[in-house]
């Protein structure tokens, strides 16, 4: 007999003022409590849900999202959980039965340049372990609970919950309200922020069916990856987890209106494989290719993040892990209102670093799939070689595919180089930027980029150098300078981390590096000026 699900939360437990209120429990929602209770701020989580959603989105954890597991104490616990099955083999195919055409040409990011490698789990997976950290450190939680409407005053924002259960309702008071309530976030309509739409080009489905004897067709291969091509469609197919007959597919184009039946569905998934398989429809669901960004993340007290605040098509694999880099941004700044040191533009520094993150993402989203519509143009016009062709044919034909693919698996710049650049709590130093490219990484040190990854001499990473607060990276300073600055730091939390004897002022160009809780870099130089200070924790109003 399967376990009822659990009761929603008593109104009695659910406490009535709080510090933020998030809505939603997701991953990004559960990430920013964990943030947030390591830096000491009270928070409240409010999920209508009473269980994880376990449903099978999101499959990948990008480097700096590993990073961020990583300063939370939690990337080992996650690997742990969930041992990685292979990432590096992905299989060029027409239908799963037949031959493999060739290999994907992935391309990982190189392990200097980051302190954690990107890692395969599940998404219900690393919102369970964020669910469960921020239980462990005192994070309430109104399971079974919506928001349901937010007024916002001069102090505070007064929010409605209505219970999922009973009906009933109650009144919080938070002094900051953070919607990672979703793609429908009743949070963001109820602070009226509007979405910006580009075209909708086509929709596409997320099938997760089990076909049992699929594997054993295959020749029982450990088969975790494929791209599956077809004339007017292609499909990216993988077993799930630790499951070898339920498998995932992400399956399109088709028409914006095009509607998909279970029946029609069992259809695809053997037109997929090339035979008759047994197939049981798990789950389905579908997405739209299109960038839908809210139009700010930021309406006084009321924040997004997340899907809340952006959409666009999982090709690379980027939704979750923006929504992660939107929590570790938000976490901080929020710490430095309600602890006092910071100004109330640090909000508005939210929305212009983050909307642009998103927007490049999204931008660069669509771009691959686009590349992979031109790889079905050729598979339509020209036909994929029949079983038994010769090698030489299989290889020049993937030859071209990963040529034409090539941006939705060599992601480096996507994924690594997030840059602040025009963040009014940046200060700039002039220095030009190197042009942002999707496929490449090139590390700078410049100001509003992420803090170029190096290895000490003990082996640990350099992120392992940056505190909880702001870090001011000593690489060539005397003491007495260093000292000053720190003085001269007030009430900003500063670690000063002396790596003088390292040798990384060449490579980081300047005496002293100003580093961001988020591993960004708010200045850098030989000397810092007081008012610096003043810029990066947003005393100077900024004009929104
Ligand atoms: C097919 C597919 C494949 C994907 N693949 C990837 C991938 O490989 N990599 C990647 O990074 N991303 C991927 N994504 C995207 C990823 O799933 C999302 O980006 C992720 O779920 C966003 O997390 P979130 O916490 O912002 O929102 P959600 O996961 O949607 O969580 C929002 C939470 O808010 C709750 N909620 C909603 N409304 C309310 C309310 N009014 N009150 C209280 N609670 C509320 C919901 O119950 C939910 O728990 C994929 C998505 C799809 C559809």
């Amino acid at each position: 007999m399967e376990a009822a699900p659990p009761r929603a939360t008593p109104a009695s437990r659910i406490p009535r003022t709080t510090g933020v209120l998030i809505a939603g429990g997701g991953p990004v929602g559960s990430a920013l409590a964990v943030d947030l209770a390591a830096r000491g701020v009270g928070c409240l989580v409010v999920e209508r849900r009473t269980t994880i959603n376990r449903a099978i989105k999101a499959q990948q954890l990008s480097s700096p999202s590993m990073e961020q597991l990583a300063r939370w104490g939690l990337a080992d616990e996650l690997r742990r959980r969930t041992p990685e099955l292979s990432h590096a083999s992905i299989w060029f195919r027409g239908p799963l039965a037949d031959e493999r055409l060739g290999e994907v040409s992935w391309v990982a990011p190189d392990p200097a340049q980051v302190a954690e490698l990107p890692h395969i789990a599940a998404q219900w997976q690393v919102n369970a372990l964020l669910r469960e950290r921020a239980v462990d450190s005192g994070v309430p939680h109104a399971l079974g609970w919506t928001l349901e409407a937010v007024r916002q005053h001069e102090d505070g924002v007064t929010v409605v919950l209505r219970s999922t259960e009973t009906d009933e309702t109650v009144e919080v008071e938070a002094a900051y309200v953070v919607g990672a309530d979703g793609a429908h976030s009743r949070t963001r309509a109820a602070a009226g922020i509007e979405l910006v739409e580009s075209e909708l080009l086509a929709r596409h489905y997320n099938l997760v069916v089990r076909m049992p004897d699929l594997v054993e067709r295959l020749g029982g291969e450990p088969t975790r990856m494929n791209l599956i091509w077809q004339p007017d469609w292609h499909s990216i197919a993988h077993t799930v987890g630790a499951e070898p007959d339920v498998w995932r597919q992400l399956i399109g184009p088709f028409p914006v209106d095009h509607e998909l039946d279970d029946d029609a569905a069992v259809a695809l998934m053997r037109r997929s494989v090339g035979a008759d398989v047994e197939v049981e429809i798990l789950q389905r669901s579908s997405f739209p290719i299109q960038e839908r960004i809210a139009e700010r993340y930021d309406s006084g007290r009321i924040l997004l993040a997340g899907d809340a605040a952006h959409l666009f098509p999982p090709y690379m694999g980027q939704n979750m892990n923006t929504g992660i880099g939107d929590a570790t941004n938000l976490g901080w700044k929020l710490a430095a209102l309600l602890h006092g040191w910071g100004g109330p533009s640090l909000l508005t520094s939210y929305t212009v670093e983050r909307r642009a993150v998103a927007r490049r993402t999204a931008a660069s989203s669509i771009a691959a799939w686009r590349t992979m519509l031109s790889v079905q143009d050729v598979v339509r016009e020209e036909g994929l070689p029949p079983t038994g062709s010769p090698d030489e044919v299989r290889r020049r034909l993937t030859e071209r595919m990963n040529a034409m693919s090539a941006i939705e698996w060599n992601t480096d710049g996507v994924l690594l180089d997030h840059r602040y650049a025009g963040s009014p709590i940046i200060v700039d130093d002039g220095v030009p930027a190197r042009p942002w490219e999707h496929t490449e990484y090139r590390p700078q040190a410049k100001p509003g980029h992420r803090l170029p990854h190096r290895r000490l001499a003990d082996g640990a990473s350099v992120y392992a150098s940056v505190g909880a607060g702001f870090t001011l990276l000593n690489l060539a300073a005397d003491a007495e300078t260093a000292d000053r600055a720190a003085r001269a730091a007030a009430d900003v939390p500063l670690t000063v981390a002396d790596l003088r004897p390292h040798r990384l002022r060449d490579d980081y160009e300047a005496d002293l590096v100003l580093v961001r809780p988020d591993l960004h870099i708010a200045w850098r130089g030989d000397r810092i000026r007081d008012e610096v200070w003043d810029v990066v924790r947003a005393a100077v109003p900024v004009r929104s």
